[in-house]
């Protein structure tokens, strides 16, 4: 008898939903536990107030004297709320957060004056041991150790009896070690580059703060049937598996009612996640059966992929106090759409503007069309890098596969749109005529806003869609921190927005244009140069990868093919121009998710061995021996009738003995394999070794696997099946 798996069940199917009472409006409770203005105002003086509110808005620093003011009110403010211990809290470069608690509680040498304490050094900076953490090679290089420093401009935050402060990771010689620190070089970089590309049409704007509105996809299953797959202990994923007979097909869970237990689950997350003041606002049932949405209002960038991170760790605490697993994996079950991050990213002004929002006017149009027309050229010249972004073992399941973007990267905008920059292109070259410049006006840019009224016609197959007021990069996966993503985003929209403004001023002083008849000429030429990007079909479709190729556009289906972008020239070029990643760090990068990448395939292919050979096969024997008791038996009764009576189970014995043994072939086959993989003598060659040799073995073994599964009785089979851990809850 399969006991864990009938154990499993029987606790999955016995659970009642742990119900869950708000207490308190959300208005009310919203961001109790962050350190934010309203905080500050009551626990700083005005003076730590000010420094820390223009550390904030306008980047200066705050002197050491200053900083022990803002610990002192913050730790007031911490133990007001009963909290015992504070941590830096960061993102090191294994995609995750990291913390270390220490208590605020201090004492003498002999033990007397307790105290609590908290004071500006331990606030700005600290010392985790940075070898724990990958590095890619930076400390090597450098001898150098790691510290984590105070990021203001993302508030502090209580998290269960714990201060957790933002921090940045970077080496001693200034190397960033994590994913936070090109983050905030590049929200800078864009911020300098669009506000110059922003005052062509309005002087007053001074600071411009990319935004970004995440989508969370993720799935949950029982935490009692999750443990009792050791795949999706160790992976995330189930590696083995037939799918059930049920599954999506009759869309009868997208936007359905959602289950008594997960909305439970659901409202005690939204609950968490106010008092950290992460406003979360839609939740609904995705598209697979088990598969859940969950995205919050837009904030501007850094917070925003803060609170994410944040979010995933919320996520996981509440679903323990469920009975739940969450899976955050791209792709965790065979035959069912995966998850993404779609990542809707827009720029707005400190005057209140979205620029990528149609405006009232021809001009505010023109500043739209500016910043949308530049977005596309910087996707188009920098296709390959924006994939590698989001490139990942995980990712790789889902980029081409069922209801997934495919992993060429083009941009939708819409029918409307499309006619737009179809007119745009047909600007005279040069000076324009007055008739031109007023038909412009009134036709083209001042139509806009009616135009996008009705631009409801969403390419849902584009991993790059314009949806009306920004755009929204649907490729990243679901385990994915943002942060990577939108660096490279706001990287090649600030770079492309440096080009922009030099080519307009170049045409308006050496060829004596007027303002807007030299972006008009800019304008024209990059739609010209950037159709191959715009794709407004099925993209998921073949005769789509087949176009793209003719376009010349990249088709990186795998990460260790795709991350080669990451330390082209041309990268390399366009990080140190904006001073967003020097070489080592960009090396640095690249080195640890080709490393990651080998990881994760190599403990896949060790955990399918494992269970291939321990459950699978032991599982299939033992029916297989009952079967030949049965023929045995038959043949006691039947004398030489037996054969024909008992042809199908003797038929069944051969089938099981054949995928028993092609599945100990393959896997000693996968094994010799990995061997040869782990003798290679760099990451690059090992990575690509791994994704070309070792993982094919996957889908083969688990063929055969699956096969068995369902041949085999079902009372012996020990894994829990699709249907079990889709269904229950
Ligand atoms: P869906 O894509 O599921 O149809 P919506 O298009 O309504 O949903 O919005 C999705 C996300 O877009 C939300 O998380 C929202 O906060 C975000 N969003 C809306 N406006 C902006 C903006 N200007 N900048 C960044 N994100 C935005
Ligand atoms: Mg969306």
């Amino acid at each position: 008898m399969a006991t864990l798996r009938f154990q499993a069940l029987d606790k999955a199917t016995s659970r009642k939903p742990v119900s869950f009472e708000e207490t308190g409006r959300k208005s009310e409770i919203f961001g109790s536990n962050v350190f934010n203005d309203k905080a500050m105002r009551q626990f700083l003086t005005p003076d730590a107030y000010k420094a820390v509110k223009s550390a904030i808005e306008l980047g200066t620093k705050i002197d050491r004297k200053i900083a022990d003011y803002v610990a002192m009110g913050m730790k007031e403010w911490a133990l007001s709320k009963n909290v015992t211990h504070y941590t830096h809290w960061f993102q090191p470069l294994t995609g995750t957060t990291a913390e270390k608690h220490d208590a605020f509680f201090e004492t003498s040498m002999d033990g007397s004056d307790p105290v609590e304490k908290f004071g500006g050094s331990q606030l700005v900076q600290q010392e985790p041991d940075a070898s724990s953490f990958p590095n890619g090679g930076i400390r090597n290089t450098f001898e150098a150790r790691g510290y984590t420093a105070w990021d203001p401009t993302s508030p502090a935050f209580i998290f269960g009896s714990t201060l957790c402060i933002p921090t940045v990771f970077v080496s001693y010689t200034g190397e960033a070690l994590d994913n936070k620190t090109p983050l905030l070089r590049a929200l800078s970089a864009i911020d300098t580059a669009a506000t110059e590309v922003a005052k062509y049409f309005d002087k007053n704007v001074k600071k411009i703060t990319p935004t970004l509105g995440w989508e969370q996809e993720y799935f949950l299953i029982d935490a009692a049937l999750a443990a009792s797959r050791p795949d999706i202990i160790a992976t995330g994923r189930t590696l083995l598996g037939h799918t059930s007979s049920k599954g999506q097909q009759l869309d009868d869970h997208y936007f359905g009612s959602i289950p008594t237990r997960v909305l439970q689950y659901m409202r005690e997350l939204e609950y968490e996640c106010m008092l950290l003041g992460i406003p979360v606002k839609t939740r609904h049932n995705e598209v697979a059966p088990g598969q859940f949405e969950l995205a919050p209002i837009f904030e501007e960038t850094n917070l925003a992929v803060d609170h994410n991170s944040l979010l995933m760790d919320v996520m996981e605490k509440v679903a323990e106090r469920h009975d739940f697993k969450v899976l955050f994996h791209e792709k965790p079950f065979k035959g069912v759409n995966g998850s993404g991050k779609h990542n809707n990213w827009s720029l707005a002004t400190d005057t209140g503007v979205n620029l990528l929002s149609p405006g009232k006017t021809p001009m505010s149009n023109l500043q739209f069309l500016t910043f949308f027309i530049n977005t596309i050229k910087a996707v188009h010249d920098n296709e390959e890098l924006l994939r590698a972004s989001i490139a990942s073992a995980s990712n790789d399941h889902r980029l081409g596969a069922n209801e997934a973007p495919p992993a060429i990267i083009s941009v939708f905008i819409g029918q409307q749109l499309t006619k737009v920059l179809a007119e745009l292109e047909g600007v005279t070259q040069g000076k324009l005529s007055p008739e031109e410049k007023t038909d412009l006006k009134l036709n083209v840019v001042g139509k806009l806003p009616d135009v996008l009224l009705d631009n409801t016609d969403r390419n849902r197959t584009s991993p790059f869609a314009f949806t009306g007021n920004k755009f929204e990069f649907r490729a990243v996966g679901s385990t994915a921190n943002c942060a990577v993503s939108m660096t490279t985003l706001n990287s090649i929209v600030a770079k492309q927005l440096i080009d922009f403004k030099k080519e307009v001023d170049a045409l308006i002083e050496k060829k004596d244009l007027k303002k807007d008849e030299a972006i008009f000429n800019i304008l024209r030429e990059y739609i010209k140069q950037t159709k191959n990007i715009l794709f407004e079909g099925d993209g998921y479709s073949e005769a789509w990868a087949k176009e793209a190729k003719k376009r010349g556009l990249s088709n990186h289906k795998t990460t260790p093919e795709a991350l080669k972008a990451k330390v082209s020239k041309k990268a390399f070029d366009l990080f140190a121009e904006l001073g967003v990643m020097n070489h080592v760090e960009v090396e640095s990068r690249y080195e640890i998710e080709l490393e990651e990448y080998v990881k994760k395939i190599q403990i896949e292919g060790r955990v399918l061995g494992d269970i291939a050979r321990n459950h699978v096969i032991p599982t299939a024997i033992k029916y297989q021996n009952t079967l030949i008791e049965n023929v045995r038996g038959l043949k006691e009764i039947f004398g030489k009738d037996f054969e024909k009576i008992a042809k199908e189970q003797i038929a069944l014995i051969k089938d099981i003995s054949t995928h028993i043994e092609e599945i100990h072939r393959n896997i000693d086959e996968m094994i010799s394999e990995r061997k040869k993989a782990n003798n290679l003598d760099n990451t690059e060659k090992m990575a690509a070794a791994y994704c070309n040799k070792v993982k094919p073995y996957f889908e083969i073994i688990r063929e055969h696997s699956d096969k068995l599964e369902l041949l085999v009785d079902d009372e012996m089979w020990t894994l829990t099946k699709y249907r079990e851990l889709f269904f229950i809850k």
